[in-house]
């Protein structure tokens, strides 16, 4: 099986009432099957640095899956990390710099809930215990809709804001509601990001392009059937380099 997943997640934890796009949210008990699966079924959790590497043909790794968790909630902390890390699975968190220990401050009028985000003490004591972080955006801009500066902003504010405050390099671009256009693609190659990640649905193939990685989106509704016929069957997503 020559291809490469990322699963894509958001809330690991229970809707709360009324709030919109329930199925964002994975209940602790699925994700902690879901994950017990990988590991039982032979799927190799990896990094995302793993992931760029099978583009790239140069990893040696068998079944290669990364796990990857949008937005930075706070609930990656309370209910997905310590599954993770009892299982010694690498995870990213994709998270908004300029609302770090805020909320959702850019769909929370849409969705109907505020959600938590991680505070930057948080996110320094989970990179201490291994958690990679990347960017989301500074402020989940839709980024096709802004030039220049604004989009600049946003993609390299993100990065050395980011890289500031972590210590560490930042390699990845999550694309905010999945949105963008080549001047944002070009704008994420000139910061120094080595892949974007989207939210178009599929798996991942050798040379494919790495500025435009599908994902798994993993939902609420999705059953431990769905989780095996998604691991095991998605044949599409195959984009290749230019
Ligand atoms: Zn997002």
């Amino acid at each position: 099986m020559d291809r490469a997943i990322v699963l894509m997640y958001h809330n690991i934890g229970r809707p709360p009432k009324g709030a919109k796009l329930p199925g964002l949210y994975v209940p602790p008990q699925s994700f902690r099957l879901q994950m017990r699966y990988l590991k039982g079924l032979g799927f190799n959790v990896v990094s995302l640095n793993e992931i760029v590497a099978f583009i790239n043909g140069k990893s040696k790794v068998k079944r290669p899956v990364a796990l990857t968790f949008d937005d930075g909630f706070q609930d990656f902390h309370d209910n997905a990390w310590p599954v993770l890390r009892s299982l010694g699975f690498p995870a990213t968190v994709f998270v908004v710099p300029g609302c770090a220990g805020g909320d959702n401050q850019w769909d929370y009028e849409y969705l109907n809930v505020r959600k938590k985000l991680l505070g930057w003490d948080t996110i320094a004591k989970l990179k201490d215990e291994g958690v990679s972080f990347s960017s989301h955006s500074m402020t989940h801009a839709s980024l096709p809709s802004l030039t220049g500066e604004a989009l600049r902003a946003e993609v390299f504010g993100s990065k050395a804001a980011l890289e500031e405050k972590i210590n560490r390099s930042v390699d990845y671009f999550c694309y905010p509601y999945g949105d963008y256009n080549e001047e944002t693609v070009e704008m994420v190659k000139a910061a120094g990001y080595k892949a974007a990640f989207t939210t178009r649905r599929g798996c991942i193939f050798k040379a494919g392009n790495p500025f435009e990685i599908h994902r798994i989106s993993i939902k609420r509704t999705t059953g431990m059937l769905t989780f095996a016929y998604k691991l095991y069957m998605y044949k599409c997503g195959q984009q290749f380099q230019k």
